[in-house]
């Protein structure tokens, strides 16, 4: 059964011109890309996306490596890849958490480091399961950025909402 998987690109992987690098990497899994997009992560956005580490003592350092301030580039690249056991073969080849203990042929592996202030900069995130993978698609993307169904919607009636638009 196919599955569906949040892929980030972490500032680090952006500062380091690595998101070719990355996609080509994940395309060995020939899964599909179904939604793909730049963010500028919001302190509210990264703290939601990290909440079950909050307790954790490095929970400040992600959320700000996660927003970018750890790199000067205030943006992440968010995608869906889909297919069969999408988050086995994404997180596979993603590698362990810690870089150092990464197998070295992987991404994590490959490019990661541990900052001197402990931080593991593991250029990608991977959902680590499938009801994560739920909740961080639902909270990163909007039903029409992603183009199959994944999700059960329902429509809602939006009445004097301000939209920017083109001029
Ligand atoms: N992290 C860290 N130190 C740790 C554990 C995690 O810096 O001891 C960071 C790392 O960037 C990791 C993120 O926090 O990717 C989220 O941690 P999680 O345990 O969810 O690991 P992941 O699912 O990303 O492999
Ligand atoms: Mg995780």
């Amino acid at each position: 059964m196919s599955q569906a998987v949040l892929i980030l690109i972490k500032p680090d992987g952006l500062k380091k011109s690595l998101t070719g690098n990355i996609l080509t990497r994940l395309s060995e899994t020939k899964l599909e890309i179904v939604a793909a997009k730049m963010v500028r992560v919001s302190k509210e956005l990264a703290e939601e996306h990290y909440k079950h580490l909050k307790d954790k003592p490095f929970f400040g350092e992600i959320i700000k490596y996660l927003q970018g301030e750890l790199h000067d580039r205030k943006k992440v690249m968010a995608l869906v890849y889909w297919g069969k056991d999408a988050i086995k073969k994404c997180r596979e080849l993603a590698g362990a958490t810690n870089p150092e203990e990464a197998e070295s042929t992987s991404i994590r592996g490959s490019y990661g480091r541990i900052t001197t202030t402990g931080v593991y900069e593991n250029v990608i995130h991977v959902s680590s399961n499938e009801p994560e993978a739920e909740r961080e698609i639902k909270l990163w993307f909007n039903p029409d950025e992603i183009i199959v169904d994944l999700y059960a919607t329902k429509d809602l009636v939006l009445k004097e909402i301000t939209n920017k638009v083109w001029r």
